[in-house]
């Protein structure tokens, strides 16, 4: 391993809705829509304690999609990010694709965008890194990026977790919540390595 390459830290990717908060159908439109998951603050919380740099990658089409603008999202990332800090965590950024399937960027999960973005501002070690999401595009972008992947069954990972086999992911962990998979997680080898 190259200095430079020693230098990168394992980051914990968590995806934000039906990880952190409730996920809703009609998508989180304001801060009062905002309702944390049992554990969830605790669990970065956890994260953040152990040294590991927590990272959200979410993806907003309700911007593209014109139904909410940036700086709403922006509020309500940056609500989320107060809790987080008052329940004793940190997260160390809040990547967001804006963009509606239409636009075909490169940043909307299943693709890697947002992480490798993560990844090259933050000096993260992907191959060490973790995601963690609620839907099989969560776990798809967090393998093409070169990370592990882990499936909660919060949100719509209770419906989406059968869905891993068909899309080849079967060995895809399944949890039941970002509470298991930061305990799965701080126990593997990989992040044993003190953080740099
Ligand atoms: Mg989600
Ligand atoms: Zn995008």
């Amino acid at each position: 391993m190259s200095s430079a390459a020693a230098l990168r830290r394992p980051a914990l990717f968590v995806d934000r809705d039906g990880v952190l908060n409730v996920n809703r159908a009609d998508y989180v439109k304001s801060v009062a829509e905002v309702e944390f998951l049992p554990g969830a603050l605790a669990a970065v919380a956890r994260a953040t304690r152990a040294g590991w740099p927590v990272v959200v990658i979410t993806n907003q089409s309700i911007i593209g999609r014109g139904l909410v603008t940036a700086a709403v999202v922006a509020d309500i990332n940056a609500h989320i990010q107060r809790a987080v800090e008052a329940a004793g965590g940190r997260l160390a950024g809040i990547y967001v694709c804006p963009h509606a399937p239409a636009q075909l960027c490169d940043c909307r999960k299943p693709l890697p965008g947002l992480l490798r973005r993560a990844a090259a501002a933050l000096q993260l070690d992907l191959a060490r890194s973790l995601m963690v999401g609620d839907a099989v595009s969560d776990a798809q972008a967090g393998l093409a990026a070169g990370a592990r992947a882990m499936l909660v069954r919060t949100g719509r990972g209770a419906d989406q977790a059968p869905r891993l086999a068909a899309a080849g992911l079967a060995h895809v962990p399944v949890v039941a919540d970002l509470a298991a998979a930061v305990e799965t997680w701080l126990a593997d080898p990989a992040t044993k390595t003190p953080p740099g």
